[in-house]
């Protein structure tokens, strides 16, 4: 089998009232199985729209796995539209018209006329049950003129009974058209510390179309990710074959590695505090408090992240600066965040103590970035450590970049204490 499409079937899906978490779940399970999903397409509740949307899955993918539009409603168009992208007439399938009847007998409801229309199928179709609901799923194969052919499911839109079903009739019948013994298995890589493309500059020919396994790139707030894909015949397989390349990756990247998968750099930066029998606390401004709730939730027994200040203005700045420090360098200088942790460190008599400055209006100086400062105070260096950057981009990644830096900082120096 050489790739899947999915598609999503409603107008709650296109207008954007509803977020399509079908395609999404279904492409991961296909993965699973070693099937790639080369296509998404989701189309609003229109008959026209449903017959091309099908026709052009059926041409160009030998598995097409669709939910919604398959209840009782004149919206619900799955069935004449398939039947009409493949040119066969819709044919009433006794038992499962007498499955839905018992259905409501159970629910002691009867049964509404228009619910017949569940029973019609596309001739030749199976009918793939639905356990919990009224609408019967449809598995069709269809033959293409040169030769080969597309297996079609058709399912219902409730993401419960889509998943039911999935895991009773699709899953094993995918895995015994694919011989199964097929998996696709993805590991990610977690950086923090350049932009993506100086990243891919830094892998030698690693991002290349084709190559076996794929590495693809993505960024979310200035963490970048990288996605090892490979398939392979079981996971111990898989791993095998990736092993290389993420010995490779990390080789070129070195420490700008922090984690793997779900890690973010607070989890990372907690494992190192464990393992080295250090306690933290933190003082924010600009990021007001957002590390201390990553610290926190990454921390949950509360073994090493003890509390934090967060200061919100000036004269609050004074709990942990004196007002001279302010006057003489200023919100965002180095002095001032380097005393602000040095101080924090005292009160909640931790090992180490990070702090983050106030932030800089963004368009300060006649468009002339400002800057964020950051601060790492410990025991052993009296002077602890500071840093700062320019304060530009987005507003909406501000706070947590400037708060993935300082927990940065931190992280390159309890790596340099190991
Ligand atoms: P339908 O099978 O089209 O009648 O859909 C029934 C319900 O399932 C809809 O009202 C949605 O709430 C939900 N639904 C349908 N398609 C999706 C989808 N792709 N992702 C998540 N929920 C969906
Ligand atoms: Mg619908």
């Amino acid at each position: 089998m050489k790739y899947a499409e999915v598609i999503a079937i409603g107008d709650e899906l296109t207008s954007g009232l509803r977020l399509d978490t079908n395609s999404q779940w279904l492409s991961e399970r296909l993965g699973e199985l070693g099937v790639r999903v080369m296509y998404h397409a989701t189309v609003g509740d229109d008959l026209a729209a449903n017959v091309r949307v099908f026709r052009e899955a059926i041409a160009r993918a030998d598995l097409v796995v669709c939910t919604g539009g398959l209840g009782p409603t004149a919206d619900d168009l799955t069935r004449p539209a398939l039947a009409d992208a493949v040119g066969l007439d819709l044919i009433q399938d006794d038992a499962a018209l007498a499955t839905i009847r018992s259905m409501f007998a159970r629910r002691k409801r009867e049964m509404p006329e228009r619910n017949v229309s569940q029973a019609q199928f596309p001739a030749g179709s199976r009918v793939v049950p639905n356990p919990h609901g009224t609408a019967p799923g449809i598995d069709l194969t269809v033959a293409r003129k040169n030769g080969t052919s597309c297996r079609v499911f058709a399912l219902p839109g409730v993401p419960a009974e889509m998943r039911e079903m999935w895991h009773v009739t699709l899953a094993p019948a995918i895995s015994e058209m694919t011989g199964g013994g097929r998996v696709i298995r993805h590991r990610r890589i977690k950086c923090f510390g350049v932009g993506e493309s100086d990243l891919e500059n830094m892998l030698p020919d690693l991002i290349r179309r084709g190559r076996e396994p794929t590495v693809g790139i993505t960024v979310s707030q200035a963490t970048i990710t990288l996605r090892v894909t490979t398939a392979g015949s079981s996971d111990a397989d898989c791993a095998q074959r990736m092993a290389p390349t993420l010995q490779t990756i990390r080789d070129c990247l070195g420490d700008l590695v922090f984690g793997e998968e779900d890690d973010e750099l607070q989890h990372a930066v907690v494992r190192m505090l464990k393992s080295q029998g250090l306690t933290l606390s933190v003082a924010e401004w600009g990021s007001g408090g957002l590390l201390s709730q990553w610290l926190s939730d990454a921390d949950e027994a509360g073994e090493c992240f003890l509390g934090g200040f967060i200061v919100r203005g000036q004269r609050q700045s004074q709990l942990l600066a004196s007002p001279n420090l302010l006057a003489e360098h200023g919100l965002h200088s180095t002095h001032l965040v380097q005393a602000m942790a040095q101080r924090c460190r005292e009160q909640f008599a931790t090992d180490m103590a990070l702090a983050i400055s106030a932030f800089p209006h963004s368009d300060a100086d006649g468009g002339v970035p400002g800057r964020v400062a950051f601060a790492v105070a410990s025991e052993s260096d009296a002077g602890g450590e500071t840093h700062d950057s320019p304060f530009a981009g987005h507003p909406d990644i501000l706070k947590p970049r400037a708060a993935k830096q300082a927990l940065d900082l931190l992280r390159k120096r309890l790596l340099r204490r190991q």
